[in-house]
């Protein structure tokens, strides 16, 4: 059975939040005066299980999901992420991959290739080791996370994509050499625009950087074109390098919102599933699993919230919507 919400989108993604914890505190993403040791993260068994995820990622496969994307907090954080990996690789999805801070990753990507994950995002928002620093919170240093970028592709987690959150004023004038560094490397830098997820990052607009001005910055030196998506609702524009250098990715929620494309959901960690990254709300689903719901069950469940589902609100971004209480992107996985 394939699903279609009220615009007509379908249900093609799933993003796993498997913890809501990390080890860096990203000022745009767990800022330190809130993420501190008062914060009240998830006690273990609030978090959904791995036969739990794996159970029901196979009835969201059933309702047309074919690609899943692992996400936290920080994934490695969370013991043996390596056999939900294999269990839903098990499941012969189209695309199974991770989102990671990379600080874990040379010594774990081996044994993620090996349990059947295909490639991974590594976030990245600096090569200046300063401005990095500055950036994650807590002095970890860029060079580890290189060398776990080099670790993943050595495994063969290719062609690894980079996360670049772009912030005016903090690291923005970095775009040229993360663009350089990785030009000819088979490996790709995606450029995300700062959003405004949580209510916890102080976001305003003036520090965003418009893609377009990413762009302008990269092709004044390299030259680049546009290349058609590898599938529709893919969210990054592709660019590439005129010289078959290699290409980039544009995230342009801010700019150039894609919410007409936009077929994916998010699992938190606990379990709550939700329609937008930007919702205020999702649906229960550890207490059905938890309390003998069937696959029927679960599926109808799901049904009925893609079926209603009206998301929207990068093309709204406006008004009321953006002052109500938003999940933060620990929580949700981006
Ligand atoms: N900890 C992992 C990591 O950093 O890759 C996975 C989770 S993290 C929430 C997922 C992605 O969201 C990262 O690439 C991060 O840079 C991005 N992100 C977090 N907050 C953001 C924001 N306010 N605007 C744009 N991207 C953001
Ligand atoms: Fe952690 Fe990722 Fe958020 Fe940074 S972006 S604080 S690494 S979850
Ligand atoms: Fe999808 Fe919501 Fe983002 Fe629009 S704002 S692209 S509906 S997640």
């Amino acid at each position: 059975m394939k699903l279609a919400d009220t615009r007509g989108r379908a249900l093609r993604d799933l993003r796993i939040s498997i913890t809501d914890r990390c080890n860096f505190r990203c000022s745009y993403c767990m800022p330190k005066e809130i993420f501190n040791r008062e914060y009240e993260f998830l006690q273990r068994d609030l978090l959904l299980t791995f036969e739990e995820i794996t159970r029901l990622t196979s009835v969201f496969k059933g309702l047309g999901v074919e690609k899943v994307r692992i996400t936290g907090g920080e994934p490695l954080l969370r013991r043996g992420v390596e056999r939900l990996v294999a269990d839903l690789a098990g499941l012969g999805l189209d695309d199974l991959t991770l989102t990671t801070n990379g600080s874990l990753l040379r010594r774990r990507a081996a044994a993620l290739a090996e349990a059947g994950l295909r490639r991974v995002t590594v976030s990245l928002d600096s090569l200046d080791p300063a401005v990095f620093a500055a950036m994650n919170d807590v002095d970890f240093p860029v060079s580890d996370v290189l060398e776990g970028i080099e670790a993943a592709v050595a495994a063969g987690l290719t062609p690894v994509k980079v996360n670049m959150v772009v912030k005016r004023g903090v690291n923005d004038d970095g775009i040229l050499a993360m663009a350089e560094h990785f030009r000819g490397s088979g490996n790709i830098v995606r450029f995300i625009e700062f959003m405004d997820v949580g209510s916890s990052n102080g976001w305003r607009l003036d520090d965003v950087v418009p893609a377009q001005e990413i762009l302008d910055t990269i092709s004044a030196k390299h030259p680049i074109r546009p290349v058609a998506a590898n599938y529709p609702g893919e969210v990054a524009t592709r660019w590439q390098y005129v010289d078959g250098q290699g290409e980039i990715g544009l995230v342009t929620s801010i700019s150039k919102p894609f919410c007409a494309g936009c077929t994916r959901a998010r699992l938190s960690a606990e379990g709550v599933l939700y329609t937008c990254l930007f919702a205020t709300s999702g649906v229960d689903f550890r207490a059905p699993l938890r309390s003998g719901a069937s696959d029927d069950d679960l599926r109808q469940m799901i049904a009925e919230l893609w079926e209603a589902r009206t998301d929207r609100y990068s093309e709204l971004r406006s008004g009321v919507t953006v002052n109500l209480p938003k999940v933060e992107m620990s929580y949700i996985g981006g």
